[in-house]
């Protein structure tokens, strides 16, 4: 197989494929925080990232929500449709956490009344600053775009937070993107893991994400362990029942 690296990140590589519309992201053990300013590394962070990816992307499939999954390669890769991405992070969030606790003043912890969406511009220089439909139209993206976001927002945390209370989790808060495919087809991209949600233990409130490495709170590794035991022996027992 022809492999060519197209891109390499702090927590992945993804390479070209035989298929011009199919990608191979291989997801790497290591991390950064604020801006690449920490870093760090730890033992199977690539598998949970690319086996928990796979596991919910197959599931928010099957409850009609379009991925760009195509299958989970091994441990630590899964092939993808080849996406072009919408400089757009779309933020869901269901407790008030991280910048928004800031920006509203708000106790870490504090249920919101209903889920908020945010929209953010994916610029590592700027920081993905918060923007409005104002801004973004400057900046060229659509309002079509725009509402295609945030209703998948809004409809992938009315998937996960029940996905995830089964599983003795609040879905604190999760980031997602979105890419449009050969077809012009608008869909869910990029991953869904511990790196890019805030996960709460719903007995003991533990945090089981990547807030223990970005607040140096230990047990990192185990935390992931966790998070992709809680997804996947559970998946594999529903696949069962
Ligand atoms: N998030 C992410 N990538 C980013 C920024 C945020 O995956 O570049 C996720 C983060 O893990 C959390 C949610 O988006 O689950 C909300 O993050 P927040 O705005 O509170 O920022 P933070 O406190 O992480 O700086």
């Amino acid at each position: 197989m022809s492999e060519t690296l197209l891109y390499e990140g702090k927590a992945k590589k993804v390479f070209t494929t035989d298929d011009g519309n199919v990608l191979l992201h291989r997801y790497k053990d290591d991390a950064t925080a604020f801006d690449g300013q920490k870093r760090g590394s730890w033992k199977d962070k690539g598998k949970t990232n690319a086996t928990m990816s796979a596991a919910i992307f197959a599931y928010l499939e099957t409850h009609g929500v379009p991925t760009h999954f195509v299958e989970q390669v091994d441990d630590t890769s899964i092939k993808t449709k080849r996406l072009e991405m919408l400089p757009v992070e779309v933020i869901a969030r269901n407790v008030a956490a991280g910048s928004l606790a800031k920006r509203l003043g708000y106790e870490e912890g504090t249920q919101l009344k209903a889920p908020i969406i945010e929209l953010c511009y994916k610029d590592d220089d700027l920081g993905d600053p918060m923007l409005n439909w104002y801004h973004f139209r400057e900046l060229g993206v659509s309002d079509e775009d725009l509402e295609f976001c945030e209703e998948l927002g809004l409809k992938v945390n009315g998937i996960l937070a029940p996905f995830f209370d089964e599983r003795g989790i609040i879905l604190v808060d999760f980031k997602i993107e979105v890419g449009r495919d050969e077809n012009g087809n608008l869909m869910l991209g990029d991953e869904i893991s511990p790196d890019t949600c805030r996960f709460w233990d719903k007995e003991t409130g533990e945090k089981l994400d990547k807030d223990r490495f970005r607040r140096d709170m230990g047990g990192v590794e185990e935390a992931y362990a966790e998070m992709l035991r809680r997804v996947t022996e559970i998946t594999q027992r529903g696949a069962v029942d």
